[in-house]
């Protein structure tokens, strides 16, 4: 399945009610009444939005595969995920860590601890991939 694909599955958990990361920039906030994106039937943030209408006009434009969860899926594609966050190729571009982050921290209005928590937040036993992985499916 292409990449374009694989991000716009993303619209179904989007239009879930809830609050998601953005998966252009990976930490800003979408739900349905945010920008679709221009490259992919998906929402993104507002100031993604605005950013990919800039690129646009200036023929710029932001490739998905350099988009966070592009960047997420083609890694785990090609190396597969670590055992610690810590020590991750993946920690970040994770989407899985990022919406921890997200959930843990920036929604409760816990701000002055992202910075903190972006070094050292260990969702490892979480992490469905390397679960996947250890079971050697
Ligand atoms: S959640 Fe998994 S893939 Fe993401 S950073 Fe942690 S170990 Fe890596
Ligand atoms: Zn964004």
């Amino acid at each position: 399945m292409e990449l374009k694909q694989r991000i716009e599955r993303l619209k179904t958990v989007q239009s879930d009610g809830n609050v998601h990361p953005c998966p252009r920039c990976g930490f800003r906030v979408v739900h349905t009444r945010t920008a679709l994106s221009r490259l992919a039937d998906v929402y993104i943030c507002d100031q993604c939005g605005m950013d990919e209408a800039l690129r646009a006009e200036n023929g710029h434009e932001l490739r998905l595969d350099d988009w966070n969860y592009g960047a997420a899926l083609a890694e785990l594609e090609t190396e597969g995920p670590d055992e610690s966050c810590l020590t991750c190729a993946h920690r970040d571009v994770c989407l899985q860590r990022g919406l921890a982050l997200f959930l843990l921290f920036i929604q409760p209005g816990r701000y002055e601890e992202v910075e903190s928590a972006k070094e050292s937040l260990d969702i490892s036993a979480q992490c469905d991939h390397y679960k996947a992985e250890k079971k050697g499916v």
